[in-house]
């Protein structure tokens, strides 16, 4: 999948656009003053694979909080600030890798470029990101896909005139549709990375779905070089599995497992499903950082040749389950050990000669 050009900005020691491979946004859920708690969510994060954690900034307070946060921090950190510029300034010099900056909200035009000049003393990125639902006055009569990048464009003339390039954008929009056609115009009109995501996407499988869509139609396209998955719940972890789990999909990130498994049918010989919750959990704990691509079969029949491609497989037979490598059939053992001997194999995989597993790229 051929990726479009863009310049690269760094985000601390994290490389974004340019070469460096798609990374994974989440967003903090705990108020930055319960720096403890925030810290938490952060590592949670990380190991669910996130690898950009963004943190709203509402007033003072989270303010200190992002100062003890940053210090402690094992991700880049992006601040988002709305309505405050002053927050914004100082915000710049906490130590994050990033400010984001909405057109809609971010006030004075002076003061804007003055939060430019200091995020280039502190080597810091401008993270330009216009909201459908937030755009200026002056761009609300406009077509929302066209308004979003002539927003983008206006608020880019600042930066330009400073000649100040460390910048990352990004245009969203609740709608598929007004988010495909502005991100891919933004990535067409300007040379900067882009962050790409459905915002206020929804709850539990419909923000799934349209994050996935949303997300990976551009992704397909070779648009976007950092991802956030939005979803109403209660922590940034399940945002992160599924943003992890587009970029896997794609193929454009391998990290971790991916569990190829049947939707089962008459012909299975064993519990599939019980099978593959098991497996997850135990995979979850064996915290490997290579990516391995293991198969669930319900039978024999297709099992072994449906998942042709995965590193380890089991598929169950009559009375035997079969453990199979990359299609060839290793050893068959009860049912009752399938979960042992698949485990055993995932352990001692090692990748066929001249094709090196990647590490958590
Ligand atoms: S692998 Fe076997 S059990 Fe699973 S869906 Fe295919 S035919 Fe059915």
């Amino acid at each position: 999948m051929k990726r479009h050009d863009t310049a690269e900005v760094f985000l601390g020691k994290l490389g974004v656009g340019g070469s460096h491979p798609v990374s994974v946004e989440a967003m903090g859920r705990t108020h930055p003053s319960r720096y403890r708690d925030t810290l938490d969510e952060i590592r949670l994060a990380q190991e669910a694979g996130c690898e950009i954690f963004r943190l709203a900034i509402p007033d003072e307070e989270s303010l200190e909080g992002l100062k003890k946060i940053t210090a402690e921090s094992p991700l880049p950190l992006v601040a988002d600030i709305h309505f405050a510029p002053q927050l914004a300034l100082s915000a710049a010099g906490s130590g994050v890798g990033a400010v984001r900056v909405n057109p809609g909200t971010m006030g004075e035009r002076a003061q804007y470029r003055e939060l430019v000049l200091r995020l280039a003393d502190y080597g810091c990125v401008l993270r330009l990101g216009a909201n459908a639902a937030s755009l200026p006055k002056a761009f609300q009569k406009m077509k929302p896909s066209q308004a979003l990048v002539c927003c983008i464009a206006e608020w880019l003339e600042e930066p330009l005139k400073l000649s100040f390039h460390n910048i990352i954008l990004s245009a969203k929009s609740s709608s598929i549709e007004v988010n495909e056609e502005a991100s891919r115009n933004l990535s067409h009109s300007f040379p900067y990375p882009i962050h790409i995501g459905l915002t206020e996407a929804g709850e539990g499988t419909d923000g799934i779905i349209q994050s996935t869509l949303g997300i990976g139609m551009l992704l397909r396209e070779g648009i976007g070089n950092t991802i956030r998955v939005s979803l109403t719940s209660s922590s940034p972890v399940l945002e992160t599995q599924v943003g992890v789990g587009i970029l896997n999909a794609l193929g454009l990130r391998r990290r971790g497992f991916q569990i190829i498994s049947c939707p089962t049918c008459a012909r299975k010989k064993g519990d599939v499903v019980l099978l593959v919750c098991e497996l997850k959990k135990r995979l979850g704990k064996l915290k490997q950082t290579v990516p391995l691509t293991v198969a669930v079969m319900g039978c024999e029949v297709n099992g072994p040749g449906e998942a042709r491609e995965a590193d380890v497989g089991l598929a169950f037979g009559r009375e035997r389950a079969v453990i199979f490598s990359r299609g060839v059939v290793v050893e068959t053992v009860p049912h009752r050990e399938g979960m042992e001997a698949l485990l055993e194999s995932i352990i001692t995989f090692t990748p066929p000669a001249g094709k090196q597993l990647q590490h958590n790229s």
